[in-house]
């Protein structure tokens, strides 16, 4: 696969070789930066930690309509979903949560709508060259410059972006793109390899999962559960902006005789999750919630797909309104073994 040069002054030529395509990147200031259509002549704000939003919402939507339907009549109406997108500037460990999701979206059979926007969809990756504090993809499997579930990796060199297809995808947007690029020398992979290193070194969270799958279930009981949910609100936030959390409602909203199907997110931290109609809930309380949240993605998901379903982008840790942080709760489950 090919590895290319982009002047960073030369942007605007590449944006518009990408003509024809939706190009979504980071936007808005840095602590509410999310994903969106870049307007034209725009140039991409790559200079950021991470986006609060993860990716997941271009290929998983908050909230999409399924179909729309006339109560009593024939009409069915089901949305179009063909606009072909480039993602630029995502992360790694977003990158890698789009591949580990997968797994679960394709687990009896493909799921139409997750799978219509992933096709239409080029990822571009951007190399982390400072990684946020409380980072730590290195511990469960990723790295800075990770390359898995991504079809382009950019990486920052100042002046220039090297630009490294992985996939065919990734090779066609370098080749459209053309005379805008120049080809890249082995000083610039060795500058991109010495960056990596760098950022990974500054990695500072770790936590070694090993033994983590299997310990799991024997801690059904163990105190632990209780002291580390103790402060937990239910608010959902930890689950909502994970990259790998992807569970969903299914409603029908009726207006008069029109009615939509939609699915939006769902979280296993709020009461409702479990509840059953008999009034009778299995997880009554946030310690059994927030057990299971650990378990589905250290336990469950690896007994499933042999993947931790946890990149560690530390989001849930960034931004849980009373400090609940997932690599102390892993380091406590290490104690509890
Ligand atoms: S569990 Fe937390 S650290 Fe892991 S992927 Fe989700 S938000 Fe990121
Ligand atoms: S973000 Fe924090 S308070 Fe909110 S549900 Fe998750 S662990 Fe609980």
């Amino acid at each position: 696969m090919s590895a290319m040069l982009l002047n960073k002054e030369k942007w605007p030529d590449f944006v518009e070789k990408l003509a024809g395509k939706t190009i979504w990147a980071p936007q808005g200031e840095e602590a509410e930066m999310r994903f969106a259509p870049v307007t034209e002549g725009e140039a991409p704000a790559l200079e950021y930690g991470n986006t609060r939003v993860p990716p997941k919402q271009a290929v998983f939507p908050q909230t999409e309509t399924m179909f729309r339907f006339q109560l009593g009549g024939e009409e069915l109406e089901i949305p179009k979903l063909e606009e072909e997108a480039v993602l630029l500037g995502v992360r790694p460990c977003d990158a890698r949560s789009m591949a580990i999701v997968d797994n679960l979206f394709s687990w009896d059979e493909n799921d139409p709508y997750y799978f219509k926007h992933r096709e239409l969809l080029t990822l571009v990756g951007l190399t982390c060259t400072e990684p946020g504090l409380n980072c730590f993809c290195t511990s469960v499997g990723g790295g800075p410059a990770s390359k898995e579930g991504l079809d382009l990796l950019m990486t920052d060199l100042g002046d220039q972006y090297l630009l490294e297809a992985i996939t065919e995808k990734g090779e066609a947007l370098l080749k459209a793109a053309g005379e805008v690029l120049e080809d890249a020398g082995d000083e610039q992979i060795k500058e991109k390899e010495r960056l990596t290193e760098e950022a990974a070194a500054n990695i500072k969270r770790n936590v070694n999962p090993d033994g983590i799958p299997e310990g799991l279930p024997g801690l059904w009981e163990d105190p632990l559960w209780q002291r580390v949910s103790a402060s937990c609100l239910g608010c959902g936030t930890c689950t909502y902006l994970c990259p790998t959390c992807h569970c969903f409602d299914i409603q029908d909203e009726v207006e008069g005789f029109s009615a939509r199907r939609c699915r939006t997110w769902d979280s296993c931290m709020f009461n409702e999750y479990t509840m059953h109609t008999s009034g009778h809930n299995p997880r009554p309380s946030r310690r059994e919630r927030t057990r299971n949240r650990i378990n589905h993605k250290y336990s469950y998901y690896v007994d499933k797909f042999d993947v931790i379903a946890c990149v560690g982008c530390g989001r849930c840790i960034n931004l849980c309104p009373v400090n609940i942080d997932i690599v102390d709760i892993l380091r406590q489950v290490k104690e509890a073994l």
